[in-house]
């Protein structure tokens, strides 16, 4: 019976297969770019596609210009509730002449669809728009319920999106796990991710002519050696639990890492980083600078908690008594992990298995996503995506067999979840 329907999904999206890829070439032809973030024409592709279809959705906009959409379809008596999310914003476009593709063209060519947002992740969102299409349709047969959000801001922080949602509507979105297209690698999974700490540390001194350094402090000098003791941060080690960490100590998982994320992304994972992302001090040359502040970014891998990272900065920055730290408007978050040994993650394994012949590793994302507000709330969340390559720079473009293999693949995997089948080799209960 399983197997027949998902015959049958994946005969539909062979057939649909010129209308995805023309969806998300409508889809890039309308500016999301965030900032300035106004999303309110792709929110209204999203909901036209939507209507066309019947399927009931609704807005909510507590921001204007920034619309998420939320549609819901169940089975009669549903035990399980599936979410699938994906975003409308995308990074601004940058230097335009950098561009050697229009970045608002959604043009078909070398086995990509190419422009602003394609990988990070219209090609994400319009999977999981067309997942939710076809699920829909076979709702009556599963023991589930499926919510699809669509939302305006993640690449600002998900304030007026994923955040105000699972803060404001509760059992309606939370479910009980998510799916998101996030890029990912289709080589892996990402069942937690890494988060930002930012602050800035300010130096004040007295200042004066270059000259006579006797009669005051150099910020910038304070500064240079503040930054060298900062490096303490990244020996902070993170407190994960033991299966955990065996299995991202795995041969195949950091195999899958280096690949997709290039080479020591297994350890940059697993670790505290520090980015001195700006430094601003001085005015001219003769002058001993009054003045330096340095801008911190600093990446928290799971088991690492922003308060310990709090107590350790105050700590350094304690030896330097012309030092003060200001923090960003927002408190600082923990970063988050879901558990790798979920069903999900093995009915992920399981599907691209079946669809491309090997298993992607589970993994720890280096960047955000919005299944960090989820996994706040106890919802499990797993992203599983296109590549990342390209994402965020100029001419970026997803390669066209990804972005179908993800759409089977989402399509698929919420089928398996929705039926309350066992990946192989899962236990229930
Ligand atoms: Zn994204």
């Amino acid at each position: 019976m399983t197997s027949d329907h998902a015959a049958r999904l994946l005969a539909w999206i062979e057939q649909d297969r010129d209308r995805i890829i023309a969806f998300l070439q409508d889809f890039t032809r309308i500016d999301t770019c965030n900032p300035p973030g106004d999303t309110r024409g792709g929110a209204a592709l999203i909901a036209r596609f939507l209507d066309a279809h019947g399927l009931a959705f609704r807005t909510i906009a507590p921001k204007e210009d920034n619309p998420n959409l939320v549609a819901t379809a169940s089975a009669a008596a549903p035990r399980r509730h599936l979410v699938l999310n994906g975003h409308i914003d995308v990074f601004p476009i940058g230097d335009r002449s950098r561009w050697t593709r229009d970045p608002l063209g959604g043009e078909l060519a070398d086995g990509r669809v190419w422009g602003r947002g394609t990988v990070d992740m219209k090609a994400g969102t319009t999977a999981s728009l067309f997942a939710y299409l076809y699920l829909s349709r076979l709702i009556g047969d599963t023991a589930g319920r499926m919510t699809l959000t669509v939302v305006s801001d993640e690449e600002t922080g998900g304030r007026w999106g994923a955040e105000y949602l699972t803060e404001h509507l509760g059992a309606e979105v939370l479910g009980d796990c998510v799916l998101n297209a996030e890029p990912s690698s289709p080589h892996t999974l990402r069942f937690g991710e890494k988060c930002m700490f930012w602050l800035t540390l300010k130096v004040r001194t007295k200042g004066g002519h270059g000259a006579y350094p006797h009669l005051s402090a150099s910020a910038t000098r304070i500064a240079a050696n503040l930054i060298v003791a900062l490096a303490e941060v990244e020996t902070i080690r993170p407190t994960l639990p033991p299966h955990v960490s065996a299995l991202l100590a795995r041969p195949e998982v950091i195999d899958a890492y280096d690949r997709g994320l290039g080479r020591g992304a297994a350890e940059v994972a697993q670790r505290v980083t520090l980015n001195i992302g700006t430094l601003s001090g001085g005015v001219t040359v003769n002058m001993l600078p009054g003045e330096c502040d340095i801008g911190v970014d600093i990446r928290l891998p799971p088991g690492v908690t922003s308060a310990q990272m709090m107590d350790a900065v105050q700590r350094i920055c304690a030896r330097f008594p012309e030092v003060s730290i200001e923090l960003p408007p927002r408190t600082p978050v923990d970063p988050t992990l879901s558990e790798p040994a979920h069903p999900m993650v093995g009915i992920l394994q399981d599907t691209v298995e079946r669809l491309a012949g090997y298993r992607p590793a589970p993994v720890i994302s280096l960047g955000g996503t919005d299944c960090r507000f989820w996994r706040r709330r106890d919802v499990p969340a797993f992203v599983y995506g296109p590549s990342p390559e390209g994402m965020g720079g100029t001419d970026e473009g997803v390669r066209v067999d990804e972005f179908l293999h993800v759409v089977r693949t989402h399509t698929l995997a919420g089928w398996q979840w929705l039926s309350g089948a066992q990946p192989a080799g899962v236990q229930s209960g």
